[in-house]
């Protein structure tokens, strides 16, 4: 069994905001206690907050003086202290900023129709920003603003991003436009250029909390505890938030437990362990990690930009983790955590599971946090080595017996799932995975985490690569199952190859 990597619990998280685009559809109105009713694209109750998206940006509102949402559930984002990790916020006072109002709402209205941002009005505005007069800049600068939240609330993040690039362009010195830009940069993992437009948002705004946060973030991203505590303790003497307490005790809880530990270097590695580790032991892990590296970078042409963190835990035992049958979860944020107790050297199985945990930090960052739980752990069990021929049998009895259950692991929260449930979606991910690469290569693969990346969903980038969706693909894999292993298993062999 492999050691459950929270991809899952990315996965879960980041359905927060991939479920946006189905909530635009109907839309919400939230009603407040006192009978004020608020439009809203989609609304997400968040601890003591209500979230919600608008076409200008995410707003939040105390859940004390919301009455109830109409057109649509209140779906919860796991918060920071419940699920171990910290979550990302994006910066608020967009919508209510003054200096953001003034020529706003008329901009909005000639930028925003159909559903869509009306390119040419934008280049009309940095035409027109031509002329130098700083009017003429604010209005680009906005359109480009307001453009980056609508496409952020609609999901394409990579549009949003250049949006509010070009925003600070024209308007260089405006907090909310390097915030923004920075928190897009979170968004995919991007810490140190998240850093950059961090730094220019103090010299504007010295004093904003949402500086302080989300730098915060990001250095907690960059394994920088030290910074990261202190961020968000400015944030917390600046405007105190739960979130960002739990962000902050999480800091501090990770920064004790790894006070003893020491450190280690490689290439592509910062390895922190306790003292209680053998040296060889961690020497070993990182020569291993930076074969497993070059392997899977050679896989995947594909580089992660920042060193990986790797945590060894001495106090728990490898045995325990790797052979636990209920979920071992919540330890992705961002860095690769590997129980060694009992270890002295390399183990074919502590190897196996170092490249299982690498995949998953090489997908997370390729595919720009938006692989799907199956891409993630399919592909994982696929570069450890693992392959379909013990479970081919099971699989394929249940295609024929009970099709609906060939498709559960496609969508929704692995998280959620009963154990044996959860051993299913391990093995669907891996022979849907395992079809994939033998009917069109690796290059498939990059292919369809380049159109994540890009912001296409799961199942159109992997349609439009492999021209199955997913009904297609789950008939595609059980036919090469059939193939591949089904002599196997009627020999009786399947047992003996496990
Ligand atoms: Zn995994």
């Amino acid at each position: 069994m492999c050691w459950r990597w929270a991809s899952v619990c990315a996965a879960a998280w980041l359905s927060a905001f991939v479920a946006v685009p189905a909530a635009l559809a109907q839309g919400n109105t939230i009603v407040l206690k006192n009978g004020r009713r608020i439009r809203a694209l989609s609304v997400t109750q968040d601890g003591d907050k209500v979230r919600y998206e608008t076409s200008a940006g995410t707003l939040t509102l105390p859940s004390a003086i919301v009455d109830h949402v109409e057109g649509g559930g209140l779906p919860t984002i796991a918060g920071a202290a419940e699920s171990g990790k910290v979550s990302f916020w994006p910066p608020e006072p967009a919508a209510n900023d003054p200096a953001l109002a003034a020529g706003k709402s008329e901009i909005e209205a000639r930028l925003i129709h159909n559903g869509e941002v009306d390119r040419g009005y934008v280049a009309t505005l940095e035409n027109e920003a031509r002329s130098g007069q700083d009017s003429a800049n604010w209005n680009a600068a906005l359109a480009h603003h307001i453009a980056a939240q609508f496409e952020s609330a609609h999901g394409e993040t990579e549009l949003a991003l250049a949006d509010e690039q070009q925003a600070t362009r024209f308007a260089p010195r405006q907090p909310i436009f390097l915030m923004n830009t920075a928190y897009l940069h979170l968004r995919r993992s991007e810490y140190t250029q998240a850093l950059d437009y961090l730094e220019k948002a103090r010299r504007a705004a010295p004093n904003d909390p949402d500086v302080a946060k989300l730098s915060g973030w990001a250095y907690y991203g960059l394994n920088k505890l030290d910074q990261a505590v202190t961020e968000w303790q400015r944030a917390m003497a600046l405007r105190p938030e739960a979130e960002t307490e739990a962000a902050l005790k999480k800091a501090l809880r990770d920064k004790e437990e790894e006070a003893q530990y020491k450190e280690n270097e490689s290439r592509h590695f910062a390895l922190r362990y306790s003292g209680a580790a053998e040296p060889a032991l961690a020497r070993d892990v990182l020569r291993t990690l930076e074969h497993h590296f070059d392997a899977i970078e050679s896989e995947l042409s594909y580089a992660p930009p920042d060193p990986i963190g790797v945590i060894l835990y001495t106090q728990q035992a490898f045995a325990d983790i790797t052979q636990a049958p209920a979920w071992v979860g919540a330890l992705n944020d961002g860095r690769i955590r590997v129980p060694v107790q009992g270890l002295n050297s390399m183990t074919p199985e502590l190897s196996r599971v170092l490249r299982h945990e690498l995949t998953h930090s090489f997908v997370q960052q390729k595919a720009r946090g938006r692989a799907p739980t199956w891409i993630q752990e399919g592909l994982a069990q696929w570069m450890e080595g693992k392959r379909s021929d013990g479970s081919a049998a099971a699989l394929i009895r249940t295609a024929t017996s009970a099709p609906g259950k060939a498709a559960a692991h496609f969508e929704g929260d692995w998280m959620k799932m009963p154990n044996d449930a959860v051993d299913a979606a391990y093995a669907w991910a891996l022979a849907n995975v395992e079809y994939i690469l033998h009917a069109g290569g690796m290059t498939d693969m990059q292919h369809i985490m380049e159109r994540l990346a890009a912001g296409e969903a799961p199942e159109a980038a992997t349609k439009a690569v492999t021209r199955d969706d997913y009904a297609a693909l789950t008939t595609d894999t059980v036919d090469y199952l059939r193939k591949t292993y089904g002599n196997w298993f009627r020999e009786g062999q399947a047992n003996a190859c496990r």
